[in-house]
């Protein structure tokens, strides 16, 4: 018989059974052996019994692992189906995640403490979509027309042009043009497009009659931060119009060498 509880006490029986038996050389049959025996066979048919549950819980072990694999496999399928539906969806109404970033354009008002757009100050280049309306962040911007007829999201504008009709640029004083990336989930309009983050990847900006023309992240940061310290050490630009134009022919170049770049990445 192996030990079944640890073999202190195998071995302290083993030495007891010799003991016993060296007894029995010497003095003959000892006292006692009857109950000896009927303890020893209860003990082999409990032996049994463990050796059959030591199977048992081998198989059981068996069957347990083989269904969690095929939970696994049918959770993978379930991803999959999920991920089909959505992407069914999206295709279906013409909105989605956009595997690269679309670009448009922004108009802000230059102020002493930063840039700011039609509603608020941006925090930096980077703006994150929020919506009062309830609802998953996942679904931002909405298209179910719950929070307004305009709906949430950060909108940039396809072209230029557009802006000049929305804002008067002649009231808001200092302007900054930039070039976004939108990210996340993209929704196109006719004009424009409203996207979950907008992050800021060339700009201009003018403050009285300098004008500053960047497309470094750390300057586009700094001025999102501060703007008038790094404006007024550029060059000057006498008329407003001239600044309008210097910018917007920037930030269009700017976006056709990042157009580029992107399709230049897509064919490899
Ligand atoms: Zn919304």
């Amino acid at each position: 018989m192996e030990p079944i509880l640890g073999t202190e006490r195998y071995e302290r029986l083993t030495e007891l059974r010799a003991a016993v038996r060296r007894y029995e050389e010497r003095y003959g049959k000892l006292e006692g052996m009857v109950d000896l025996t009927k303890a020893r066979s209860a003990m082999k048919s409990r032996q049994r019994r463990y050796d059959q549950l030591v199977e048992e819980f081998d198989r059981v072990r068996r069957q347990k692992e083989s269904m969690e694999s095929e939970i696994d496999r049918i959770e993978q399928w379930i991803e999959f189906c999920l991920e089909s539906i959505i992407e069914k969806a999206k295709e279906d109404h013409a909105e989605g995640w956009s595997p690269t970033a679309v670009l448009g354009y922004r108009l802000w008002a230059v102020g002493k403490d930063g840039l700011h757009g039609v509603k608020m100050r941006w925090p930096g280049p980077v703006l994150e979509a929020t919506c009062l309306s309830r609802g998953g962040d996942s679904e931002i911007p909405h298209t179910d027309g719950r929070c307004g007829r305009l709906g949430c999201g950060v909108y940039a504008s396809k072209t230029v042009e557009p802006l000049y009709r929305e804002f008067d640029v002649s009231r808001i004083g200092d302007v900054a043009l930039g070039l976004v990336a939108l990210t996340g989930k993209v929704v196109e309009h006719d004009d424009g497009y409203r996207g979950a983050v907008a992050t800021v990847v060339a700009l201009g900006a003018s403050l009285g009659d300098r004008l500053l023309l960047t497309s470094d992240s750390k300057c586009i940061e700094a001025v999102f931060e501060q703007p008038a310290p790094w404006i007024v050490k550029e060059r000057r630009v006498e008329t407003e119009t001239e600044r309008l134009l210097e910018m917007e022919a920037f930030v269009t170049s700017e976006a056709r060498r990042a157009g580029q770049w992107t399709l230049e990445t897509n064919s490899e």
